[in-house]
């Protein structure tokens, strides 16, 4: 895997260098609109610490960092309104996972039915 780059955008976003459409913020992730929507709710939930992907995340933030942006998660969900509905969470990870943004994050989409997941080649 490799290093964290502290010059990708979601970082530059937590250090207040670029702006971004911020809805939810607290001590562990922050939380703010995709910059190009691909739903009518497209948000996207990142933790403030440094994780290039899920598995970075899961191996090596504490139990504290963990919780902390899976309650952000509840609380993006409950400020959406879209439990009732329905919604996806996606984590692309890597090269094969298409990850363009090298700080994990993770994709809530919403707001109409999305079908199967994209699955061009088997
Ligand atoms: P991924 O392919 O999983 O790495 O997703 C990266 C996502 O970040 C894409 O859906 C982009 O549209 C989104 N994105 C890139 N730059 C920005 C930005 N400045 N503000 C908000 N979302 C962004």
């Amino acid at each position: 895997m490799a290093a964290y780059d502290s010059n990708n955008i979601f970082a530059k976003i937590l250090r207040g260098e670029i702006p971004c459409n911020k809805i939810y913020e607290d001590d562990f992730a922050i939380a703010f609109h995709d910059i190009t929507p691909k739903a009518p709710v497209h948000v996207l939930v990142i933790p403030k610490g440094s994780y290039v992907s899920i598995a970075d995340f899961s191996r090596e933030a504490t139990a504290a960092e963990i919780a902390g942006l899976y309650k952000a998660v509840a609380k993006v969900v409950e400020q959406l309104g879209i439990e009732e509905g329905g919604f996806r969470t996606i984590a692309n990870t890597g090269l094969n996972g298409g990850q363009e943004v090298p700080h994990f994050h993770l994709h809530i989409l919403a707001g109409r039915v999305l079908g199967p997941m994209v699955m061009p080649k088997v």
